[in-house]
């Protein structure tokens, strides 16, 4: 039994104001580092969620009308808001998900740069305009905002996935429902602090923290327009189904399994060393992390098992505040037990298991040490499924077909790497891969903000990335106007549909 008492009490922000949960169910948040719960709050309940929206329904009007180059004024001040206060962002990231601090300061620091994308609104919503399309008569677009957004996130980047929806929808001129992950709920209740510092007036952006019941009303409530789902594969096909059922707009990120191509022709010290960072950084923890290595030629493979083992061996492994950490805990038990028990099965399939993390398990807190598996093969679960841990499994094969085809064989589709000094090859690679981010000697490709974030397969349903132009895209709506100046011109009833080419 947990004495509530003392840990610390969050509240959800509605309104403008920090509220209290009504569902009677109380949610622990814990430290990964020590496995002990550091604060609680009580789940947002159906009724709480339905009068977040409520009260973004009642802002949207006055908020719409905002002018964009207004909206883009309490972006700057968000931005320097969020650059005064990034290490106490940080701090709380880690002190919830794990991670390192100069990981978690890395992960503030894209999602700011979606606010500075955000300070140039006016421009991206800037529209096109047809003069003439007919005689006298001119065309043109509006994007418009669709009305309560809402945003459903994932533990693994508590600052900067929601920094991938609400600042874009907001500055689209919408109003926002922010669902966060009950596991790292801090930082984004602090940054919708920092917003409403900022100068956002209330009820544009209300926060709250919750699970299923939450979910649920967001996905029935007709106020809500689009939801914006970024999370596990099995929860946002749910999300994509039910949400469309209720004539929703979504767009749902899921899992990953990505793979890294190492060519024989790769520097091989460097490939080693991109994969290091790619697949133990975050303690794998990252939906572009790579999971997979598939090495082309025996030769490419043992090479880089060589060059692996070591390096896996020694990381350094501890709390985000412990000097030169590598690599933190991960994050919940559950997660632990679920890595475990992927490695056991790795071994049990015959896959090699080179370095075995699993005496850091001994430690307190939920900490799984890196392990690198040679010799998997695709019917193998290692393979199939995302662990999300620190868990890299080397594939062997013996052509660049056959990796290939390992690629666009997955059901995942969000990001993949080749490594290799071949234009041919990487071109050949980066036109057929059936992958929504492709890195050419980039181990993790996350595209940068005024370009979009999105998988391919079932790594993404609703077909819209996040952020940049298909940002700005999924929170508006289209609106084209043709009209007719002077109206000088009479032509009498017209009954066939005129084009500009009947002049
Ligand atoms: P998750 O699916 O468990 O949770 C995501 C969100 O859904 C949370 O807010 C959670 O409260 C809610 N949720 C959980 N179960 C639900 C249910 N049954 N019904 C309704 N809502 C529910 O994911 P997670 O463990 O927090 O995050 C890790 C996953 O997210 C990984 O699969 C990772 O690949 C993925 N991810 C994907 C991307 C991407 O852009 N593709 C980015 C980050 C993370």
């Amino acid at each position: 039994i947990i004495n509530i008492m003392s840990t610390h009490l969050l509240k959800h922000f509605i309104n403008g104001e920090k509220v209290s949960g009504s569902s009677g169910r109380i949610l622990e948040v814990f430290n990964p580092a020590t496995g002990k719960v550091s604060k609680t709050i009580e789940a947002a309940s159906s009724n709480d969620t339905a009068k977040a929206i409520q009260v973004a329904s009642d802002a949207f009007e006055d908020w719409s009308q905002v002018p964009p180059s207004k909206r883009a004024q309490i972006m700057f001040t968000y931005r320097e808001l969020i650059i005064k206060h990034t290490d106490e962002l940080a701090e709380l990231v880690s002190q919830e998900h794990g991670k390192t601090f100069a990981d978690a300061k890395g992960e503030v620091g894209r999602g700011l740069e979606i606010v500075e994308y955000c300070t140039a609104i006016n421009n991206h919503l800037k529209s096109d305009f047809s003069a003439d399309v007919s005689r006298g008569i001119d065309s043109h677009n509006l994007r418009q905002p669709l009305g309560v957004c809402a945003g459903i996130v994932p533990f693994n980047f508590p600052a900067m996935v929601p920094m991938w929806m609400y600042p874009v929808a907001i500055a689209c001129g919408n109003t926002f429902v922010l669902k966060l992950s009950e596991k790292v709920p801090s930082c984004g209740l602090r940054l919708t602090e920092l917003m409403h510092e900022a100068g956002l007036p209330d009820g544009v952006l209300n926060t709250i923290v919750g699970d299923k019941e939450a979910v649920d009303e967001i996905l029935t409530n007709p106020q809500v327009r689009a939801v914006s789902f970024v999370g596990s594969t099995g929860v946002g096909e749910y999300i994509y189904q039910e949400g469309s059922k209720n004539n929703k707009r979504v767009q749902a990120l899921c899992g990953a399994k990505n793979h890294m191509i190492v060519m024989p022709d790769a520097d091989l010290e460097q490939s080693s060393d991109a994969i290091i960072g790619a697949a133990y950084g975050s303690a794998g923890e990252r939906c572009m992390a790579i999971s997979v290595v598939v090495a082309v030629g025996d030769e490419t493979a043992d090479k880089l098992i060589e060059s692996l083992t070591p390096k896996v061996k020694s990381l350094k492994i501890g709390a985000y505040d412990e000097p030169n950490v590598e690599m933190g805990p991960v994050v919940s038990k559950e997660s632990q037990e679920k890595i475990i028990s992927y490695i056991d099965a790795g071994i049990n399939a015959g896959a090699d298991l080179k370095v075995d993390g699993r005496s850091e398990t001994e430690r307190d807190g939920f900490f799984v040490g890196g392990c690198l598996f040679d010799n998997v093969t695709s019917d193998m679960s290692i393979y199939t499924d995302e662990i999300f841990g620190p868990v890299l499994s080397v594939v062997r094969v013996s052509t660049y077909d056959e990796a290939l085809k390992l690629v666009n064989d997955h059901e995942y589709g969000n990001g993949t790497a080749i490594f290799t000094r071949d234009g041919d090859t990487a071109r050949h690679f980066t036109t057929n891969v059936k992958v929504g981010m492709v890195g050419v000697n980039i181990p993790i490709p996350v595209p940068v903000a005024m370009h979009s974030f999105g998988g391919w397969k079932r790594s993404l349903f609703g077909g819209s990335s996040i952020h940049g132009m298909e940002g700005v895209r999924f929170y508006t709506q289209l609106k084209t106007i043709t009209s007719r100046w002077p109206s000088g011109i009479r032509k009498g009833a017209q009954f066939n549909f005129e084009s500009g080419k009947d002049v």
